[in-house]
């Protein structure tokens, strides 16, 4: 590792605010804060672990209106907000009642993050690793992408003065590429899938070349990853300080549900919210659903399986949190199942018909994922329940293709009487 970054870590300790230290998630071993993501005893992967401070629901409500409201549980400096940074967050938790009386449940939200800066839930786990590579001294802001994240980090690289690079797998969606590649930076992409783009990425941090190189989910992955916690300090806050009785969220590596879970947790240890259970539903697509095929037969690892679905934001073939998904959705009493990419593209059609939410696939995934499980009888259709939106649908267009026009008709009362439309 850069000698560099190790010593500006240990020199700058508060730019982690009330972060202390990581620590392997199997052995519980305990690092210094530095650009590492593995233990050295078990290759386990580490996390960021705090000792917090006096944090109050009042406290929050005065900070600004984004994630950083909630940076006193985060890997962030305290002045954070006044850096170049996408000032992800607070995105609308919007009331679904006529979604809900479709499907028949009691009471139901859709936590939607397509309103984000690029567009996706993506720019919340980003802008915490461009704090953590401000703090190592790296140059250049890099990733592997099933999408969403390229434009995330070439966007955040380009707002903080970054050079970006970022790698996705070849055939992605075009509004994604053009995403990607708007904000000048170099997009590359590689021939293969997510998971040989995430190979590729490894080797390339391996390489002396890659020395001055922030992967913002692979060497930062654990701070990266803290930025999903706001998705779980949003929602509560926007119930009235209270947690959801059931959630359903989208898989990819899984790394958002676990530090969903992780969220909840930490805001009933420090008393923000009343301790109720919760049950946490993991959703996937049929055409890569290497976890829900794991819960189904009830094992503990992951077979990782080759992505074939229209929901490429998820098409993560070998998830590397996908055992801790199983872990978290059976210790909450929760499950994780799949959708099929036609239920996928009806889930995103009734969601904007019912509640004027245009997901991306992933949000179908989820929304899928919800009624299945509604019809199922896993779900309870009495327990307060959130559904997640993390992304746009105006990237993933061809996803609902056909969807037009009602009618093209001549400019005259006539003709719109003609049509049958009146
Ligand atoms: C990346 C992504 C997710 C979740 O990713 P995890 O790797 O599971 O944290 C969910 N939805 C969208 C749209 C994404 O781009
Ligand atoms: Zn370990």
């Amino acid at each position: 590792m850069a000698l560099t970054a190790t010593e500006s870590a240990t020199s700058t300790a508060s730019s982690f605010g009330s972060a202390v230290a990581l620590s392997c998630r199997e052995c519980g071993s305990r690092y210094d804060l530095g650009p590492v993501f593995a233990c050295i005893e078990c290759f386990g992967p580490l996390e960021v672990a705090y000792e917090f401070g006096a944090v109050t629901r009042e406290s929050i409500e005065r900070g600004p209106k984004s994630i950083w409201r909630y940076k006193a549980l985060l890997p962030v400096p305290e002045q954070v907000e006044s850096l170049p940074n996408m000032n992800p967050g607070l995105t609308p938790l919007v009331r679904a009642d006529r979604l809900a009386a479709e499907l028949g449940l009691r009471s139901l939200y859709v936590k939607d993050d397509s309103g984000n800066p690029t567009h996706s839930f993506k720019d919340r786990v980003v802008a915490m690793a461009v704090e953590a590579a401000r703090t190592f001294g790296f140059t250049t802001l890099s990733c592997s992408s099933t999408g969403n994240l390229a434009g995330a980090v070439a966007a955040a690289a380009a707002r903080a003065g970054f050079r970006s690079c970022v790698f996705i797998p070849a055939g992605l969606e075009e509004a994604k590429v053009v995403m990607a590649a708007v904000y000048g930076g170099q997009l590359v992409a590689i021939e293969g899938t997510y998971d040989d783009v995430n190979r590729f990425c490894s080797e390339l941090i391996g390489d002396p070349a890659g020395e001055e190189w922030g992967f913002v989910n692979v060497n930062l992955r654990p701070y990266y990853a803290e930025g999903s916690k706001t998705l779980a300090y949003e929602i509560a806050e926007q119930l009235g300080w209270r947690l959801p009785e059931q959630i359903v969220i989208p898989i990819a590596s899984g790394s958002q549900l676990t530090k969903i879970d992780k969220g909840f947790q930490e805001l009933v240890k420090l008393g923000l919210v009343e301790d109720r259970p919760y049950r946490i539903f993991g959703a996937q697509a049929t055409g890569c659903s290497p976890v829900a095929r794991a819960w189904e037969n009830g094992y503990d690892v992951i077979q990782p399986v080759k992505p074939d679905t229209i929901a490429k934001s998820l098409a993560i073939g070998n998830p590397a949190d996908g055992p801790y998904v199983l872990d978290v959705c059976r210790r909450t009493g929760g499950a994780v199942e799949h959708v099929s990419d036609e239920e996928i593209v009806d889930s995103i059609k009734l969601l904007a018909r019912t509640e004027g939410v245009f997901a991306e696939t992933a949000g179908g995934v989820t929304t899928g994922v919800l009624r299945k499980l509604l019809a199922k009888g896993v779900l309870d259709p009495e327990a307060e329940t959130v559904v997640l939106n993390t992304g746009d649908g105006l990237k993933t267009l061809n996803a609902v293709a056909g969807t037009g026009v009602t009618a093209t008709i001549k400019p005259s009362l006539r003709a719109f009487k003609d049509a049958g439309l009146l």
